[in-house]
């Protein structure tokens, strides 16, 4: 019988994927048999990590764009389309952090938040989703975060978009589930990456986390990879507008 968790034969694109928790999703799908579109902002980048995955025997391409940017996006993905081969599964992943307090936050760093985190989303699902349609078959797995639920100082724009990207999955699911499309979110508690190189190596903060997480720990990157896979794969296929905690159990705690 054909694994409910095979991934073969399957192309998939994430975004911001040369680094983090992207480029281990990748590495995770390909060893469930995807191919990989690993995406930057840079090409050199997005080719560089692509390079290292092909080494190591995975199928991967790099493709740079700026997720931010509509025209980019559109012309990025009928490039990938036309000349790579069909997105079966899209990780929308690419993500920034700034920390700043509420009545000090500047209004650009607002914007480059929003438009990372959430426009992107929009952007780069829109011209996927047409292409799925036309297959009636397709998987988006948007990354979310604790703070699609809880807010937390100095990060309120954070929360803002990942509560968005929250409802985004939600509206995604309600008009593409007709053409067998599937839209879940991943949604990370605290995992040890360059994004959070900060406050791993803050030592009250990570005491705070230890209290605050009934694990008891950071999270292992490695540890996302099993619910990408499975949203990825035909074992979720009536899995829809889902998003699954990977948080040590954080949000059940008080
Ligand atoms: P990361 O290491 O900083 O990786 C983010 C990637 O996104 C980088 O490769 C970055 O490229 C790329 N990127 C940024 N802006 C882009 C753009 N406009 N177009 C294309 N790519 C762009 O972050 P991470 O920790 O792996 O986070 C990945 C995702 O998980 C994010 O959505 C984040 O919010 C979410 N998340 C992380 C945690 C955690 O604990 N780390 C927890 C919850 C959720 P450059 O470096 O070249 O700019």
């Amino acid at each position: 019988m054909k694994s409910i968790f095979s991934l073969a034969g399957k192309r998939a694109l994430i975004t911001g994927s040369a680094q983090g928790i992207g480029n281990l999703l990748a590495r995770g799908l390909a060893e469930h048999g995807a191919s990989l579109v690993i995406n930057d902002i840079t090409q050199q980048r997005a080719e560089q990590a692509a390079s290292t995955l092909t080494a190591l025997g995975y199928d991967a391409v790099g493709y740079g764009f700026d997720v931010t940017h509509a025209a980019e996006v559109e012309k990025a993905i009928a490039h990938i389309e036309q000349e790579i081969g069909a997105i079966d599964i899209l990780i929308n992943n690419a993500g920034i952090q700034r920390r700043y307090p509420l009545t000090e936050f500047p209004e650009a760093e607002w914007d480059r938040v929003i438009d990372v985190n959430q426009k992107s989303v929009f952007l780069v699902s829109q011209q996927v989703a047409k292409y799925m349609m036309a297959r009636r078959e397709g998987k988006i797995i948007n990354i979310c975060s604790m703070q699609s639920e809880l807010g937390r100082k100095t990060i309120t724009p954070y929360a803002a978009s990942k509560g968005a990207v929250k409802m985004l999955t939600r509206g995604m699911c309600v008009e593409l589930a007709e053409y067998n499309i599937q839209v879940n979110g991943i949604a990370p508690g605290y995992f040890a990456t360059e994004m959070t190189e900060a406050l791993v190596n803050d030592d009250a903060f990570s005491a705070w986390l230890y209290q605050r997480t009934p694990a008891a720990r950071w999270g292992k990157p490695e540890e996302l990879i099993g619910a990408a896979v499975y949203l990825a794969a035909p074992a979720s296929n009536f899995v829809n507008g889902h998003i699954l905690f990977v948080d040590g159990g954080m949000l059940a705690a008080v």
